[in-house]
């Protein structure tokens, strides 16, 4: 992906763990590598259409000089993700803070951090069997999309399925939506969980009736298996709930177990049903 780089830019702000340079003050040098598709700007020639480094730097340093942390680590993550939702044709970037006048008694050329912060493209599915079905899910949409490193970006039709399992139930309402976020899988999972608690879910029967149901289908393209998480969602390759509104958003979208495209997953379901 193009880049564009920034080296070491100068500036005296007062990050530290130490009381003294938060009042002293010291130089930290910043790096950054800011990731985006440049080529519209470089065919039109048009500083629009890309990034101007001079504000960019002009950010950097103002951020640095608003805020006051302790460690170098948090100015990286907060300065990657303060630029990636302040302009939206960053996808990625990475932040170096060099600190080198670290207060440790002895001589060093630097002591520095690097991260690397980007925008993950996530599909949710969505349910609900209890209530104002559709007002639960949009409200979780709306909960969602107020998150600053969150932005919903497309939402399936709402279908009426029926219940799967061996709970007697009501009928649901099922979707799912693309949407990009700067959280982790963990991060992601901790929000879907806070919504779903603030919009009445209650935990009691396993596979039961429920406000609201958020799940996390994909996330990029990572395979995670871990005690509370499992990404690609289990078995979302069985589920017509789930796949018919994948194929209706993402048709062309890969399972990465599977290597089959969403379209394909569902019109394979839709055979096996029909067996
Ligand atoms: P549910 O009944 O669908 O809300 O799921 C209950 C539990 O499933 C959650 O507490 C999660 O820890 C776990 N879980 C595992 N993988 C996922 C995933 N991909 N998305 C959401 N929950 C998950």
């Amino acid at each position: 992906m193009d880049m564009i780089t920034i080296s070491d830019l100068e500036v005296f702000a007062y990050h530290g763990v130490l009381k003294e340079e938060n009042s002293l003050g010291q130089k930290f040098l910043i790096s950054a590598e800011l990731y985006m598709d440049i080529s519209e700007a470089a065919r039109d020639d048009d500083i629009t259409k890309s990034l101007d480094y001079t504000s960019i730097c002009k950010e950097i340093s103002d951020f640095l000089k608003k805020n006051t942390f302790k460690l170098i680590e948090t100015i990286a993550d907060r300065l990657a993700k303060y630029l990636l939702i302040k302009h939206d044709n960053l996808n990625e970037v990475s932040i170096k803070i060099k600190k080198p006048w670290a207060p440790i008694l002895m001589t060093l050329d630097t002591v520095s951090v690097s991260v690397s912060r980007k925008w993950h493209q996530v599909y949710l599915g969505l349910g609900s069997n209890m209530g104002d079905r559709e007002d639960y899910i949009k409200k979780a949409i709306a909960l969602l999309d107020k998150e600053e490193d969150c932005k919903v970006i497309r939402v399936s039709a709402l279908r009426n399925t029926k219940p799967v399992g061996p709970v007697i139930q009501d009928d649901f309402l099922n979707g799912a939506l693309c949407m990009k976020t700067l959280k982790t899988p963990q991060e992601l999972l901790a929000l879907i969980h806070k919504i779903e608690m603030k919009l009445e879910r209650v935990r009691d029967i396993h596979w039961g009736p429920r406000t609201i149901d958020l799940d996390i289908l994909l996330f990029d393209d990572y395979i995670i298996q871990s005690e509370d998480l499992t990404i690609p969602h289990v078995e979302m390759d069985k589920r017509l709930f789930v796949l018919e509104p994948m194929a209706e958003i993402a048709p062309w979208l890969r399972h990465p177990i599977y290597d089959k495209t969403m379209k394909e997953l569902f019109d394979n379901q839709v055979r096996q049903c029909r067996a």
